[in-house]
Parts: structure tokens; C-alpha cells; sequence
């Protein structure tokens, strides 16, 4: 089960706990994700898998 680490909390997140939010931006769409422990948003989780 692939893993992130929360780059603000330090916590291991199961990938399927994120919250994903796609968003609109002027060059395209663009997938946020949304810690469920902290509330931090970070948009690219590929730097932080564990
Ligand atoms: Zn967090």
C-alpha cells in the first residue's frame, strides 16, 4: 500500500486517505491533495511517497 508523508505534519498518509481536488488553472487542470490530518494542501505527492 503506497504511503505519503505530509510535508507539513510529518505523518504517513495511505494514499487513499488523501483528499484529491482537481482544480482549474490557466494552464490546465491541476490535482491538489489535502492532508486529512492537518488540513495541509500540497499539489504534488511524487517527492513524498515512503
Ligand atoms: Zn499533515
Amino acid at each position: 500500500m503506497p504511503k505519503v508523508a505530509c510535508p507539513d505534519c510529518d505523518r504517513n498518509i495511505a494514499v487513499h486517505e488523501l483528499e484529491a481536488r482537481t482544480v482549474a488553472q490557466t494552464s490546465g487542470f491541476n490535482t491538489n491533495y489535502r492532508c486529512p490530518f492537518c488540513r495541509a494542501d500540497f499539489e504534488d505527492i511524487g517527492d513524498n511517497l515512503v
